[in-house]
């Protein structure tokens, strides 16, 4: 503690020590804030991934051609240049005139895995 001439030196000193607290303390706040707002940034997107991880594991149905001989399966992660099928399309969506790529069975001869 610093010497003081007066006592208003001193209650000068105090007040900007004070005030010195009172600014650490504030920033301590803050900071915990950001590091709460980090947390749930971090955990929303966590949240966010986990999300898309399932969404992507329904859109993966499977369907499988029961033509004869033949057990070609589709997924809509299945790219089917050939047949002109984007990467992501689900068997519903494809077109009622599209074949199975390998036996050229048409879509209801697929009888869906899950
Ligand atoms: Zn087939």
């Amino acid at each position: 503690m610093p010497m003081f001439n007066s006592r208003e030196e001193y209650e000068k000193w105090k007040a900007e020590r004070d005030r010195r607290m009172k600014e650490i303390y504030k920033k301590d706040i803050r900071s915990q804030d950001l590091l709460e707002e980090a947390m749930s940034q971090i955990k929303a997107k966590k949240d966010a991934e986990k999300e898309a991880k399932t969404e992507s594991a329904y859109s993966g149905d499977m369907y499988m051609c029961q033509g004869a001989n033949c057990g070609y399966i589709y997924s809509s992660d299945t790219e089917d240049e050939k047949g002109g099928i984007a990467p992501g399309t689900g068997f519903e969506d494809l077109p009622d005139s599209w074949k199975c790529p390998k036996c050229g069975a048409g879509k209801g001869l697929f009888k869906n895995l899950e």
